[in-house]
């Protein structure tokens, strides 16, 4: 049985039994944003299972994608060393929400394996929790095995909780008998092996069943829940691997084929060299994960998620390496992840092109970087082969980083695999190292600097060092009092600035919003006591100063002043209405289009907004629509925006969105909009959504691959933009005589008519020119035995010529013709000779002796020519001559 058809058989079966089965999330968890990847099948659920949300199915069953790596199942050293260890990974489960509980848990399990997929009774065993009676009681009756088949085993192996508190619960699972040729560590160290309970794979777990039946309160007590529930999960290449009769996942077929590609661009046998089996295992399982998250949004990048992502790629670059692979190969694996799971997860087919571009830009990115790092850890295990207690200097870490790029964690496990130990000691002297390089660095700027903008850079640096950090007043204030901390101009402080300069005045408390998060910085006015100044735009420098560029307008403004600042409240509206348009279309966006919807680019403007998103396809018809009624219906309920101040981590708690590649603090500010939209934001916005009146998208399209964008107008801004739209739809109905909406209708109509018009027009040309022709032909002269037709048919643009020459050639089969006319003051000319005469007369040379006595040129084949010239008053002399051109050649 093939993994597919195995996936498939999982969900029908629990289709079957009254489950409804619901699409896998996205890798990039929507709901709780403290998750690093979706990691189980439970996870789109949690919120269902805390009775938080309410769905109209009691009964689920899904094949969830998921990954792990990085975070709590940070167990990336190990993938590829064993059988079992993945980043990317598919898990079969079924679950109830307070429906059934352990009863049908245990049938439908054992029903499916032994049933459906048939496997033998006497090789499964089940554990469960010890103090958990029903489950031994139910395993008895439902599957008929004897107390020495089932297990009571600890809380650690069979308790499970969501969190600290909140539902947790026994859990019970069931093993597969793989056989006792299959190594065991605890054997090998003369012990026994423990069975199901054992870490060896002679019994595998193949499924976990969770009974969530209590609710864990802060104290640890346990109380029952109202309506437990149930959640399981059975890993697909586990299951495969039993059903394909494998020890090893990478030998099933939801694997084996990417090994087999690697084999083939590697030119090296699987089997072959214990090393080369697992670096070509690390290619196919990071192959599967880079594949999945970046069509699920992830990009890399240095933070987070991005990192996370990185480090798989680049470990499996190294492994690359290993096998002789030099020039970029991930993103040609991954083609082959396609192959095998383009059918059942269709967002990876989708997004190919966009995953392989994205691969193979941080191949070549990381391929020097890479190779140089290699060089160095290679010198210095040479140098350092002598040494016995093989640890690795901190500070060889460091240089290895700051000289060549070179990942930390990467280098730590080159050195693991090279039997060497990165104790905690190495790690700080690298710190210590990192700290002292961050000092320099700050030292080296403020001295040695050159030109203006590395100045600038050094002043800006230097004052953030010396000034309190300006107090933004502006999310309440439009006006406030301030004294002026410092000015600054081609990177030099200025004490005083007068009428006619442009300095940067940093001030001790401003109302300004500094440009940031996408949105535009305020401008204003300074007022002093001697003179006042334009604020032109305001925005960060050096570590978080706001500054002011401000044009001297009159007198002069001197530091250590008191000046009254003032914003321009208009276009601060603007700005307010744009961006929390920004973040309801955002939020809608995630709605509609789904959860992998994250933001790439944004910019709020006090008269539109510009949001780019990371979406594989265009938007489908109807979906703009959509997102721009949901934004809208948002408005008219008219919901309060409230901001909060919190901890970064409570923020993430609460649902709020973060932005990856963002930066926050500790204390972060959040906007919530009602349950609509929670995001981490400095912005300036509305009380609430209402004031925005209208939201109107004014364009979407495509950026980059895979990233799409939205143009949009809010407010006043939508209303003119509405108002220019009817105005040209009143003035269009104006000129038909008939009212706006049935435009559509008219002017349909008018195509049609104008099609059939354009179709009789062509008939009657063509019966006109039938028609001249004939004229023609009876006109032809006889020139020294050649019949000659030369005519002059004016309103014909070239092809018309021609179609007329087409026809004069028909119906005189042996003969010159040369037809010119005039199109709006310009002369065109045909000429033809029927092939039996072409060794006399040649139609392109004809053609060239008339167009120059138009002052023009031409030529073409001896059979048919073309030309023409500015000058149409010598046209009828010019056809007049081409009688006497015949008679030449007629002689000569
Ligand atoms: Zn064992
Ligand atoms: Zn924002």
């Amino acid at each position: 049985m093939t993994g597919g058809e195995l996936r498939q058989r999982f969900l029908d079966y629990f289709r079957k039994n009254g489950h409804t089965v619901v699409r896998s999330s996205p890798l990039v968890p929507a709901q709780d944003p403290t998750l690093l990847f979706t990691s189980a099948g439970m996870v789109q659920f949690k919120s269902v299972f805390l009775g938080e949300e309410r769905r109209d199915y009691v009964r689920a069953a899904t094949a969830q994608k998921c990954v792990r790596a990085g975070g709590k199942h940070n167990d990336l050293e190990n993938v590829g060393r064993t059988a079992r260890h993945h980043t990317f990974f598919e898990m079969l489960g079924n679950f109830s929400f307070g429906d059934y509980f352990k009863d049908d848990a245990i049938k439908y399990c054992w029903e499916l394996l032994t049933r459906e997929l048939g496997l033998p009774k006497d090789r499964l065993k089940a554990t469960v929790f010890q103090d958990d009676d029903d489950a031994f009681a139910l395993w008895k009756k439902v599957t008929g095995m004897g107390d020495d088949r089932i297990l009571r085993l600890g809380e650690a192996d069979n308790f499970w909780a969501m969190g600290d508190t909140g539902p947790c619960g026994p859990c019970s699972e069931i093993h597969f008998h793989q056989g006792d040729h299959i190594a065991c560590a605890e054997e090998q160290a003369g012990r026994r092996c423990l069975g199901p309970a054992c870490e060896c794979d002679r019994w595998l777990e193949i499924w976990n069943l969770v009974f969530m039946q209590f609710n864990r309160d802060a104290s640890g007590i346990m109380t029952p829940l109202p309506k437990p529930s149930i959640d399981t999960g059975m890993g697909l290449e586990r299951i495969a691997a039993v059903m394909q009769g494998k020890t090893s996942n990478f030998d099933t077929d939801l694997l084996h084929p990417l090994i087999a590609h690697v084999e083939r661009l590697s030119k090296k046998r699987y089997g072959a060299d214990v090393e080369h089996d697992v670096s070509m295992r690390v290619v196919a399982d990071h192959a599967r994960a880079a594949a999945f998250l970046i069509s699920d949004g992830v990009t890399p990048s240095n933070e987070w998620r991005g990192y996370v992502l990185r480090r798989i790629m680049r470990r499996a670059m190294r492994h690359g390496r290993m096998l002789g692979l030099v020039e970029p190969f991930l993103w040609d694996v991954t083609k082959t992840v396609v192959d095998i799971l383009g059918g059942a997860y269709p967002e990876i087919a989708e997004q190919h092109s966009r995953v392989a571009e994205t691969v193979k830009l941080e191949e070549e990115r990381f391929a020097e970087t890479l190779d140089l790092g290699m060089a160095r850890i290679r010198e210095y295990l040479e140098a350092h082969a002598k040494e016995l207690n093989r640890v690795v200097d901190g500070r060889f870490l460091f240089t290895l980083y700051d000289t060549h790029g070179f990942p930390t964690d990467l280098a730590q496990e080159v050195f693991q695999d090279a039997g060497w130990t990165v104790p905690a000691e190495s790690l700080a002297a690298f710190e210590a190292e990192m700290d002292a390089q961050r000092e320099r660095a700050r030292a080296g700027a403020s001295f040695g600097a050159t030109d203006g903008g590395e100045r600038s850079v050094a002043i800006y640096q230097q004052l953030s060092a010396q000034l309190p950090k300006p107090a933004f007043l502006g999310y309440r204030e439009l006006a406030a009092p301030a004294r002026i901390l410092a000015m600054v101009a081609e990177g030099q402080r200025r004490p005083q600035a007068r009428a006619g300069d442009t300095v940067e005045v940093i001030l001790d408390r401003t109302p300004a919003y500094a440009e940031s998060g996408g949105q535009m910085g305020d401008t204003g006015t300074l007022v002093g006591r001697e003179g006042q100044g334009r604020i032109e735009d305001t925005y960060y420098r050096g570590a978080q100063l706001i500054v002011h560029r401000v044009k001297v307008t009159q007198g002069q403004l001197t530091e250590n002043e008191e000046v009254a600042v003032s914003v321009e409240s208009r276009r601060r509206q603007g700005l307010r209405l744009h961006h929390t348009g920004t973040h309801l279309l955002h939020a809608a966006l995630r709605r509609i289009l789904g959860m992998h919807v994250t933001q790439a680019g944004s910019l709020v403007a006090p008269d539109h907004l510009r949001f780019d998103f990371s979406h594989g396809a265009g938007l489908k018809d109807g979906e703009v629509d959509k997102v721009e009624e949901l934004v809208n219906e948002q408005v008219q309920a008219n919901i309060v925006v409230s901001p909060a101040e919190m901890d970064l981590q409570e923020a993430l708690k609460s649902g709020a969105m973060a932005l990856f590649g963002e930066k926050y603090g500790d204390r972060v500010r959040v906007i919530k909009i009602g349950d609509f939209s929670t995001e981490l934001c400095g912005g300036t916005h509305l009380d609430a959504t209402g004031q925005i009146g209208l939201f109107k998208v004014v364009s979407e399209g495509a950026v980059a691959s895979g990233v799409r964008r939205i143009e949009a107008v809010t407010g006043e801004e939508a209303l003119k933009h509405v108002g220019r739209e009817e105005v040209a739809l009143r003035e269009s109905a104006g000129l038909l005589k008939i009212p706006p909406l049935e435009l559509p209708h008219r002017l349909q109509k008018l195509l049609e008519e104008q099609k059939q018009l354009e179709k009789q027009l062509a008939q009657l040309e063509a019966r006109l020119a039938k028609g001249r022709a004939q004229e023609l032909v009876a006109a032809a002269r006889e020139v020294a035995v050649v019949p000659v037709i030369a005519a002059r048919l004016d309103g014909l643009d070239p092809d018309g010529l021609r179609s007329v020459v087409d026809t004069l050639r028909e119906r005189l089969p042996s003969g010159v013709i040369c037809l010119g006319g005039v199109v709006e003051g310009k002369v065109h000319l045909v000429a033809s000779v029927s092939k039996d005469l072409t060794k006399r007369f040649q139609a392109g040379k004809l053609v060239q002796e008339i167009a120059q006595a138009v002052g023009g040129k031409g030529g073409g084949r001896p059979d048919l020519a073309q030309g023409g010239g500015p000058e149409p008053s010598k046209l009828d002399a010019a056809l007049g001559a081409v009688a006497g051109w015949v008679e030449r050649g007629a002689k000569g």
